[in-house]
Parts: C-alpha cells; structure tokens; sequence
C-alpha cells in the first residue's frame, strides 16, 4: 500500500529541491482564482448591496431579500450565549479571559521626552477606529477565531468591531454568534469570501466600510486581501495552516502523529512536517498516522493533506532539524523535546513555538492566551502574530520651544535650500530667534 506520508531524508542528494518545491504555495496568485475575486471585487464596488446579494446566493447558497437581512442582530447574539450549554460556554469565557490577559501585555503606550531647549518629542498611539473581521464559515466554523480576531482589537481600544463569516446554506453556528458577544463584537454580518472583503473594503449600502480587515479565510480570501490592499489595512496574507514538529523520538508517536492530523484536519492544503534525528521514531509515527487516520472525522481531508504536502524528514541531530525549521519559518513550530527553551535563542523565524512534549499546537489553538492568526508560507520571516499592535497606530509628536525651532531652523533651512524647496527653508527660516539669524553681526 502507498504511504500516507512522504518520507524524506536531509543527507540525501536532491532533498534542498524536494523540500523547496514541497513548501512551494502559489494559491493566491493562481489566475483563475484571481480573475474569479478581480470580478467579485469590481462587482462589490460597483454595485454594492445587489452584488453582494447575488455572490452570497451563488457561493453560500444563501437567498436573502435585502442585505440587511443578512445581518445578526445584537439580540440574537445574546440569545445565542444563553442557548449553548453550560460547559461550552464556560470553555468560551476563560479562553476568552486567557487570551485577553495575555494580549494586555502587548499594548503601547505613548512616550514623549523634553529635549534641554524645552522642544518635546514624542510618539502619541492611537487605537483605529472601526476594523473588519474575517471569521472562516466555509468548511468548518471557528468560534476560536472569533476570540482570537477580536479581544485584541478590543484590549487595543477599537471603537466599532464589525465580522464577516459566511454561513453557507444558512447554517449559523451558535457557538460562533456566543464568541462574538463574549468578545464584545458590534455587528455581524453572515457574509463570506471575496465579497465579504470587497464590502468591508470599499463599503456598500449596508455594511460600512472599515479601516483594517483582520483574520485568516481560505484561497478566495486570501486573493481578495491582496487585490484590496491599498484602500484597507490589512494583518496579513494568511496561506494553509502549517505546522512544524521537531522532535528527538521520545515523545509517544501517537501524539505526535495527532499533533500533525491537528493541522492537516484544517484544509487539503495544509502542512504538516516532523523532522526527527531518530529513523525507527519516524517509522512510529507513520505506524501511528496508519492506525489512527482511519478512526478520525475528517479523515479523507487529513489524507490528501498528509499526502499532498506532509512530510516525515529524517535530520542528523536537532541543531540540523533547527537550522531547517529557521528556513521553513513555519507558522506553527513544536519543540517536542526536554530542555525546549535552551533551544530558544537558535529560533529565528516562527510564528509560535511550542516548548516540549507537553505543549501540542491545539492548546495554543484555543485557549493558552497567545493568538492563534500566525505568519504561514513563511512569512514568519518579517511577520508576526495577530496582536494588539495590529489595532493600534503611532502618530510622530513634534513641540518646539522658541528656542529649539531656531536651532533646529539652521538645519532645516540648509538641507531645504540643497533640495531647492525654497518655501521650507524660509518657513523654518521665519522662526530664527533675532540673535540666532544666520549672518547677524554680533
Ligand atoms: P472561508 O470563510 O475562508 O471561505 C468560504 C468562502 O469562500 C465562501 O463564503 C465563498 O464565498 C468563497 N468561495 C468558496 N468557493 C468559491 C468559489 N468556487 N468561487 C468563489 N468563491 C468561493 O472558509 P473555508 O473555506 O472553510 O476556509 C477557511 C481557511 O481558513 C482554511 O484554510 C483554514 O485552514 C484557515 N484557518 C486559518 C486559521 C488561522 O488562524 N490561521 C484559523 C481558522 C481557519
């Protein structure tokens, strides 16, 4: 029988190529994707309220008469966390406490100092004022998501929270409509895909336009963030979720076979590899993913997945396994292995590590505190978690004393005249002190 999961070996001849084009994904710049969301958008921006009705129908099989009707009042939220069980909701409300005591730590504060002449410089921050949050509908629901997108926006002091997810066939989850109001959420719109972001991003008649949309979504999201750019902010470009196990064989290979089926599960696309300098761990383990495929749900997305582009990589010691996980940068690393944090400083690029055998990816997932929307596809090399700092703007703050603007006007007015731009320097000219007017006879 075929393997579930590739195996691969670093010493070997050709494994640089092979890992290269394993890694490789493309998806938002497939052409067909992109005209299908350029459409979309062009449509949205057009014609608003009725493009939006017309893709909603055809994608999420959605018949709604108005767009207002696709909105989730405030009561129904709060019915909703009423309605689900007492443990679900309880589950809710400490990650939601968790994730919010963690994200407090990330806030920032303006600073300003007072130079010697009385001129004061300073950084004044500033929360945004209405951002947009993508929450995924599609092929499975994520309250988590919820959670994750928006106690950062509220830790950071945003004035209007308004979520996209799509409720295809019409099918609206109570558990996700409970994390909304837990998280403190203003509206709810059961909109999805590259019209949601179109709507959030340019505005219609019924949704309003925001400042930033925030959250990870599938392909058609994805391209529709990109396309967008420029008339929104934006967090980030989120690809298939991946993750990254290193471990040195000690670890139960049932768990760590689990730990790669926890991301696999999420999408065909997705990216589960585990690097291990222990060949007969690594023959555990595809033992284990063998065994335990067959009794798991989504079991037939977890296979192509594994099988598209996983990986059991066997590596020369854990040094070798780290030097590679820095080239990965992947959006998830667990370090299944003793003394985790010794290995800490050698880390370059990740979105979240995962520190021993303890630690699997889930509980980050859910309920440990930090943010679940991570860099993939490797742009953990100059991008980071969802954070509060994603909520917050800086403004520059400039004071000059008279005396400091005199100062600082000779400098100005000599680089202003090497530019030519004659009007700066004589603005900053006008501000000379008598006594400090270049030229003046003493
Ligand atoms: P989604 O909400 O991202 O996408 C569903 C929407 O896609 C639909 O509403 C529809 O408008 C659009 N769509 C689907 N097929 C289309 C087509 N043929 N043409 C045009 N539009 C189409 O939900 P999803 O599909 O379940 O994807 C969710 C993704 O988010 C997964 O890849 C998952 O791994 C990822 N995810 C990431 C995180 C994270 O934190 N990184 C968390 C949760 C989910």
């Amino acid at each position: 029988m075929a393997e579930i999961i590739r195996r691969m070996d670093a010493a070997e001849p050709g494994f640089d190529a092979a890992l290269t084009a394993l890694l490789n994904w493309e998806a938002t710049t497939n052409p067909t994707v992109s005209n299908t969301v350029a459409e979309v958008l062009a449509a949205i921006r057009n014609n608003g309220d009725t493009a939006l009705l017309t893709y909603t129908k055809q994608f999420d099989g959605v018949d709604a008469a108005a767009a207002s009707e696709l909105e989730i009042p405030q009561a129904r939220m709060q019915a909703a966390l009423q309605s689900i069980p007492a443990e679900v909701r309880d589950a809710l409300e400490k990650a939601a406490d968790r994730i919010r005591s963690y994200h407090q730590h990330q806030r920032q504060e303006s600073w300003s100092y007072t130079e010697a002449d009385g001129t004061v410089l300073g950084q004044q921050i500033t929360p945004l004022e209405r951002v947009g949050l993508y929450v995924p509908g599609g092929k499975a629901t994520y309250p988590s998501s919820v959670l994750m997108n928006a106690i950062p926006a509220k830790v950071a002091g945003v004035d209007e929270l308004i979520m996209v997810s799509p409720t295809p066939k019409g099918f609206v989850n109570d558990m996700v409509l409970a994390a909304a109001a837990i998280a403190g959420v203003d509206r709810v719109f059961t909109i999805g895909g590259a019209q949601a972001v179109g709507a959030l991003a340019y505005g219609t008649e019924t949704i309003p336009k925001v400042d930033k949309i925030v959250g990870p979504g599938n392909i058609y999201v994805a391209t529709a963030k990109r396309q967008v750019f420029g008339s929104v902010g934006l967090d980030m470009i989120a690809g298939p979720s991946e993750i990254l196990v290193i471990c040195d064989g000690k670890t139960d290979a049932d768990w760590i076979a689990m730990d790669l089926f926890s991301q696999a599960e999420h999408d065909e696309d997705a990216q589960s590899i585990l690097l291990s300098p222990d060949a007969a761990f690594l023959d555990a383990v595809a033992t284990s993913i063998a065994k335990l495929l067959p009794e798991s749900e989504r079991a037939e997305i977890i296979r192509q997945s594994l099988s598209a582009r996983g990986a059991l990589v066997l590596v020369k010691d854990l040094d070798e396994a780290i030097t590679l996980s820095n080239r990965i940068a992947p959006e998830h690393l667990e370090l299944s292995f003793d003394n985790a944090q010794d290995y800490l400083p050698k880390i370059r690029h990740a979105g979240a590590i995962f520190m021993g055998r303890y630690t699997p990816e889930a509980l980050g997932d859910y309920c440990a505190g930090p943010n679940h929307v991570l860099p993939t596809s490797g742009t953990a090399r100059f991008s980071s978690p969802l954070g509060v700092y994603d909520f917050q703007k800086r403004s520059s703050i400039i004071g000059c004393s008279a005396a400091g603007a005199s100062e600082l006007a000779k400098v100005a007015s000599v680089l202003a005249r090497g530019e030519s731009l004659t009007a700066h320097a004589r603005s900053a000219e006008y501000r000379f002190l008598s006594e400090d007017r270049p030229g003046k006879e003493s």
